[in-house]
């Protein structure tokens, strides 16, 4: 039926009122919320502990739906990436990363992306439009069945998905309104109950939005900042040109300061000839000397029609180790599933509606070239 409430939208105080609406007691949305994603049931007649007539009453006025998997590839290392279906000929991709002691579960927060960073392949996707907060959800929510499934595990086993990181498709910032309840649903003790160092999101440098995030919510903060001086920058990360590094920076610090944060992660993906040097590395140093900061160096990955190379490993390490010698704490990424198009900037999902990027063009005032 259409018009039912999807649940997966609502945080644990939203359902609450929202039961209250429909003449509930309070209390019963702890209990719906857990059954929901904590057990990742989606059918309310198997909410055994609620009443039978809530039960029914759920099923004529509400759902549990995520979008639908398109597909689902795994790759050679353990990586798995899927398609998940987000209407009219759109889809977004989300991506798991198992290591030893941890599992990754990176997340889209838009079809497409209006920001147009020169070594990104969803860039080159144009935009169509911002997820539901149901839509980020329900990535998690339904990856989690899926690996439990395939794992035999129960479903919320906590050691499936350990962290959520928002750097799939799209501008988590720019779709603030639906990204800070899913965050605050990843992060409920009583929904996905991750550790707010563990949920990280990653942003290309909104500035305004991250003094809001700092307002908002308490999760780790990456920042996609790719070039040591403003010239570069502005070339790579477009998004530059209205907010630069100086401002970028300051909008960091502030956010740690308000959420007592441990460190601030700036990820450099290591394009070859361009932003590779030794002096970028000294320039970068003296960027972050002395902040609370580490560094994340992402081997470039190259996807169709880019002008791009990656560095060769040698330099990569050189480039850490101009940086460590400076006291910096720098990590290099390790590539991950890239024999499927999982790696970092190689997700471009299908965007075949484009016409829809008033949003992005509005809200932030950039060039949307869709
Ligand atoms: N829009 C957000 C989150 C998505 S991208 C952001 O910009 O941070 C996640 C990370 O992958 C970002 O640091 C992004 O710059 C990086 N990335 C994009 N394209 C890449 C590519 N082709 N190779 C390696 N990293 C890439």
């Amino acid at each position: 039926m259409e018009g039912k409430t999807n649940l997966l939208d609502f945080t644990l105080p939203r359902l609450t009122e929202w039961l209250v609406e429909q003449g509930e007691k309070p209390f019963r949305a702890r209990q719906l919320f857990q059954w929901i994603h904590q057990r990742g049931v989606d059918d309310f007649d198997a909410m055994t502990d609620l009443a039978k007539s809530l039960r029914e009453k759920l099923k004529d006025i509400a759902e549990v739906t995520a979008p639908a998997i398109l597909s689902e590839h795994r790759s050679e290392d353990g990586t798995v990436k899927w398609l998940f279906d987000v209407g009219i000929g759109n889809g977004i991709e989300t991506v798991f990363i198992p290591e030893e002691d941890r599992g990754t579960l990176c997340i889209s927060s838009q079809v497409g992306c209006v920001l147009d960073c020169s070594f990104c392949s969803t860039a080159q996707q144009g935009f169509n439009r911002n997820l539901t907060a149901a839509e980020i959800v329900g990535q998690v929510w339904l990856a989690n069945r899926e690996l439990a499934g395939s794992l035999g595990w129960k479903v919320g086993d906590d050691r499936i998905i350990t962290n959520i990181v928002l750097m799939g498709m799209g501008e988590p910032l720019a779709n603030f309104r639906n990204v800070i309840p899913a965050i605050h649903i990843f992060l409920d003790d009583l929904g996905f109950d991750i550790s707010r160092r563990r949920v990280t999101l990653s942003t290309s440098g909104l500035v305004p939005q991250i003094y809001k995030l700092a307002e908002e919510v308490n999760c780790a903060l990456a920042v996609s900042l790719h070039a040591p001086n403003d010239e570069l920058r502005s070339q790579l990360v477009p998004i530059n040109r209205k907010h630069n590094i100086a401002e970028l920076l300051e909008a960091c610090w502030h956010y740690l300061d308000e959420q007592n944060g441990r460190s601030v992660t700036f990820e450099y993906v290591m394009l070859d000839g361009v932003n590779d040097r030794p002096e970028h590395a000294r320039e970068l140093a003296q960027l972050l000397r002395g902040h609370p900061a580490k560094i994340n160096l992402i081997p470039f990955n190259p996807f169709p029609g880019t002008q791009y190379r990656r560095s060769p490993l040698a330099v990569i390490e050189r480039f850490r180790d101009e940086l460590m010698q400076r006291g910096l704490i720098a990590t290099i990424r390790k590539t991950r599933g890239d024999d499927i198009d999982a790696a970092c900037g190689q997700l471009a999902g299908q965007v075949t509606d484009r016409t829809t990027v008033r949003l992005g063009s509005k809200t932030f005032g950039l060039q949307v070239r869709a």
